[in-house]
């Protein structure tokens, strides 16, 4: 980590500001860091703990005496104070709740910043859009998961397309991370007991303007070697590694924040991997006096639990003994009640009965939502067994639709745009959709070359990424041109980026070869398809699916206008669903919870393109992108990716392509930019994290709060 004492005194909070990660969504900061040196800070892929070991000692001399860049400095600086503080903001105008007693979050995965590497998709992707956005609104929050020391894999592909997945070691000496500190100053460990032994456990601190989130890590000395391993990387292992991982992140996540001083009012599970800390938290009751049904009833007023799929691979079960086997060190508090535990996560998913961690939390949270209003329908009918023996309640299964951290996902070009046209405090109003009003009054062709612009930028970012493999990688002629060398910088541009597993359908544009091909080739109104996803190493059907596309772009008949762009990462999705001109998802309906990645390509004026399922039903109003409409409904696969795939060229034909190659006599495609108009202005204000986490606010933690804080 960069030491402050070698930086000038009067620009001395430069480290403060580098490793908190709240600069990643503040523009400001963010321009403190390019102005200290930009080329430093390409170099080293937006990363200003390493930049700060890198900068000259002459050019912070003279950012220390530069009047313009100390105005900056001084002005991030201020925000971030104001960030901390949690003055002024929403949550303190909205309740009288204080700070003392936080909302504790509990996720397998956080998606930050690319240079830490603890995500997967989209469930890490929406932790950290839900962890930054409750450090801007001001929640007593505190964030509970994994560092994993070799996060998720970095992907390269062969010159045939197969995936290769390479592990690399966080680089300590550059995250923005520290060791979390006990009350003595020391540094903290835990202890887990995990079967017959006791795994001992660090924590790292990485601090978020507002907010704190804590990571654990079992990679310590005094571990077996097979225990350090736990946490090495984020869906690597096994299924005994993965029950292991989770009783490490329930169980263990509890202890870090008692070790903290943490008394958190509301306890939230992001999805089933973290439901360990019912277990945790009913051993603490019992050791205070509680029967296990009060114990459980006092956990469950508390908690609030999220389900983000409809896949069955989702909900991680596991067999009873497995689950006996590694819990055997912890039944000691639970007396005579182990089989009441284990009855809490009992359910039959139609293969047998299991220890199924969505019942266990379904059962054990008083506030229970699904990520869309579909999603709610779904869920409902998925999990109707085990509803039914809920207490009674208004809304067994809420819907809490996702969103995304808007001032983090829209482009600096478009954010310039906006600027000059919306109200002058948008960006702190931006979930009022009145506000987005104005974008109907951006002239035509201001906006029409924002988006050109946007364009221009993933196209040289697309290119330069594989021209710099081609040079200091070596990578074959084949990867340089599957890598997009051949794209054009004015052709419309459709995005597919998201993991590539089976359900989403990553190839259905490839149905009728011979039809993509014509509309790909069209001389005056050409095509092109940009690529990008990882699947899952044990995922076989993900990896084919990739190789299928892998071998379109590298056909001559689809004329270099497909292309797959490697190792997808935070950093790419800004770069593609800024940059394309149609966002694709055709996933197989109804398996798509909400799916984000749209959100973030519509707020930026990107036109989805997509089947009726997730959040697209609720944010497709006519007029703002298209709905991929089969009109009919097959309950055979092969029938229904016939129809979907003959829905979607339809639309290509007749009206994408028409629409985008329609210009006016200023070279204005006008019917286009309305719809990007509408698309920024109904999607914008509605699928925002602002809004999205003032709904569970109001529905799903004010209850909790109420319930647990009377109760005590
Ligand atoms: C937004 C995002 C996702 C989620 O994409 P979906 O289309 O919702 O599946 C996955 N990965 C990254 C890197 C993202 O930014």
């Amino acid at each position: 980590m960069s030491d402050s004492a070698l930086l000038p005194h009067r620009i001395a909070g430069l480290h403060d500001l580098a490793t908190d990660l709240w600069w990643v969504w503040h523009r400001e900061a963010r321009e403190v860091f390019r102005q200290l040196d930009y080329k430093v800070w390409r170099l080293t892929a937006h990363n200003p703990v390493r930049m700060l070991r890198l900068v000259s000692p002459e050019r912070l001399a003279e950012a220390a005496a530069d009047p313009g860049f100390l105005a900056l400095y001084d002005e991030a600086l201020r925000q971030l104070e104001a960030a901390r503080s949690g003055d002024q903001t929403w949550w303190r105008q909205r309740t009288t709740i204080g700070r003392k007693r936080p909302i504790a979050y509990f996720s397998a995965e956080f998606a930050i910043h690319q240079s830490l590497p603890i995500y997967a998709g989209g469930l890490g992707v929406l932790a950290g859009d839900h962890c930054k956005e409750a450090s801007d609104l001001g929640l007593p929050f505190v964030g509970v998961g994994f560092m994993y020391p070799q996060g998720y894999f970095h992907q390269s592909v062969t010159a045939d397309g197969w995936q290769e997945e390479n592990y690399e070691r966080i680089d300590w000496e550059d995250a923005a991370t520290q060791r979390a500190r006990a009350a003595d100053g020391s540094e903290l460990v835990i202890a887990v007991p995990l079967g017959n032994r006791t795994v001992l456990v660090s924590v790292w601190l990485v601090k978020l303007g507002g907010i704190s989130l804590y990571l654990m890590d079992t990679n310590l000395p005094e571990n077996a070697p097979w225990d350090r391993e736990l946490s090495a990387r984020l869906y690597g292992g096994d299924r005994e590694t993965r029950v292991q991982q989770e009783i490490i992140l329930g169980i263990g996540g509890v202890r870090v924040l008692r070790a903290l001083g943490y008394d958190p009012a509301v306890w939230h599970l992001n999805e089933g991997h973290a439901a360990f800390v019912v277990l945790q938290r009913i051993r603490e009751l019992l050791e205070l006096g509680y029967s296990f049904a009060d114990a459980h009833a006092e956990v469950r007023r508390s908690t609030v639990f999220t389900t983000h799929t409809p896949v069955p691979a989702g909900h991680d079960a596991f067999p009873f003994h497995m689950v006996e086997t590694h819990l055997a060190g912890c039944w000691g508090g639970l007396g005579d009640h182990r089989e009441d535990f284990l009855a809490l996560g009992r359910y039959d998913n139609g293969s047998g009965t299991l220890f199924n961690m969505t019942a266990l939390a379904m059962r054990s949270a008083a506030g229970v939502n699904a990520v869309s209003q579909l999603h709610g329908e779904v869920t409902r009918e998925m999990w109707a067994p085990l509803i039914h023996e809920l207490p009674p309640q208004d809304e067994p299964v809420k819907a809490v639709t996702n969103g995304v951290h808007l001032t983090n996902w829209l482009s600096l070009e478009l954010n310039r745009t906006l600027d000059k046209y919306l109200p002058a405090d948008w960006r702190a109003r931006h979930d009022d959709p009145s506000v987005w009003d104005a974008v109907l009054d951006i002239p035509d062709e201001v906006l029409w070359e924002t988006r050109e612009k946007m364009r221009g930028y993933m196209y040289h970012f697309v290119r330069e990424r594989i021209r710099e493999r081609w040079v200091h990688e070596n990578v074959p002629p084949a990867r340089v041109l599957a890598g997009g060398t051949l794209l054009g910088q004015q052709a419309l541009t459709i995005g597919f980026a998201r993991r590539m597993t089976a359900y989403k359908r990553p190839d259905l544009i490839f149905h009728d070869p011979d039809r993509l091909a014509r509309l790909l080739n069209d001389p005056k109104r050409p095509v092109q398809v940009v690529f990008a996803g990882k699947a899952h190493p044990a995922d076989e059907g993900g990896k084919h699916a990739l190789q299928g596309i892998y071998r379109r772009a590298l056909d001559p008949r689809f004329g270099g206008r497909i292309a797959f762009v490697e190792d997808y990462d935070l950093h790419v999705a800004h770069y593609l669903v800024q940059g394309c001109d149609v966002w694709l998802n055709n996933p197989r309906k109804p398996l798509e919870a909400s799916g984000t990645s749209g959100m973030k390509a519509a707020a930026n004026g990107v036109l989805n393109m997509s089947i009726g399922d997730g959040w697209w039903p609720e944010g497709f109003v006519g007029g703002n992108g298209w709905l991929i409409d089969p009109a009919v409904e097959h309950a055979d696969n092969a029938a229904q990716d016939a129809a979907d795939a003959d829905a979607l060229y339809r639309l290509l034909e007749n009206e994408v392509v028409p629409a985008f190659y329609e210009r006016d006599a200023r070279e204005v495609p006008l019917r286009w930019v309305q719809m990007v108009k509408q698309s920024i202005r109904t999607v914008a204000p509605r699928f925002c994290t602002r809004r999205m986490l003032k709904e569970y606010v109001e529905r799903m933690y004010l209850p909790a709060f109420e319930a647990s804080l009377t109760n005590k």
